[in-house]
């Protein structure tokens, strides 16, 4: 394996939604251009974790953090940080297409054009690589002026995988991103997810053991304490996790899973 270069480093965080506290003492590594699969049951803190990482729990209300998010060694909860270009450069992927009732092309260009303004001839090429890289292109070039909520489910979320491209971001969050999807949609954007890997770090939440195996470079498995605490269980290349994980909560998840 190459030198893994830390694109996003968390030490000791603590978060709190208003005063109730839903994640305790969570440290780890985000590698570059690897694939992290964040995993545990549900209500353990894992989608909270993730949007803590470009900061979108603020737009959900009241919250606090202790402890430090460094990106590329920046602290994203410093006062100084631009949250528009922190999200540009963190993009997120939500569990089910939440897509803009507009045209194809409209809802990838969207950020773009609120990022600045680019000549007609340069936005369509930024839409059309995006769509491209989300493996979505040919079934969509002739019908970019069309509703994006024509289409089906599994190119609506290819799609929210297009419009978040088109930002160039340096790392992806996605947010059980196939949770919604039949196996063979399903299929199509874990191979779309694997092929983004050369260019981006992605961080995902799935609550399929058998996903996180398949794709996933790196797994981090979370639960909860007696306080109904998230915590960070254990955390390890996705091989060692799924074949010799040290943490019985963690083998427990795993062959509750498989079997
Ligand atoms: P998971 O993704 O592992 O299912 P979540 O991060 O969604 O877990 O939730 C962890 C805990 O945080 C849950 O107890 C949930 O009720 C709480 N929580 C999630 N979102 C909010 C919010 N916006 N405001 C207050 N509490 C929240």
């Amino acid at each position: 394996m190459n030198k893994l270069i830390t694109a996003i480093k968390v030490r000791n965080l603590n978060f709190y939604y208003g005063k109730t506290k839903i994640l305790a003492e969570i440290s780890m590594d985000i590698y570059q251009n690897q694939i992290t699969a964040i995993m545990g049951p549900s209500g353990c803190g894992k989608s909270t974790f993730i949007k803590a990482l470009n900061r979108m729990n603020e737009l959900e209300g009241e919250i606090k953090v202790e402890g430090r998010v460094e990106f590329f060694t920046q602290n994203i909860y410093s006062r100084r940080v631009n949250l528009n270009r922190l999200r540009r450069q963190i993009g997120m992927v939500l569990p089910k297409p939440n897509l803009f009732p507009v045209n194809i092309y409209d809802n990838v260009a969207y950020g773009v054009k609120i990022a600045g303004w680019h000549p007609k001839q340069e936005l369509d090429k930024i839409v059309e690589s995006a769509i491209k890289a989300a493996t979505l292109w040919d079934e969509v070039k002739d019908k970019l002026h069309k509703s994006a909520l024509g289409l089906s489910s599994g190119q609506q979320q290819r799609l929210c995988i297009a419009r978040a491209l088109a930002v160039k971001p340096k790392v992806l969050l996605m947010d059980e991103p196939t949770s919604g999807l039949d196996p063979t949609a399903t299929i199509k954007i874990e191979e779309l997810i694997h092929s983004l890997r050369s260019e981006l770090t992605i961080v995902m939440v799935t609550r399929n053991t058998q996903q996180a195996a398949r794709i996933s470079d790196f797994t981090a498995f979370f639960g909860t304490d007696n306080n109904r605490v998230g915590r960070l269980i254990e955390f390890g290349a996705t091989a060692q996790i799924f074949n010799h994980a040290v943490d019985e909560r963690t083998r427990d998840y795993i062959s509750g899973h498989l079997n």
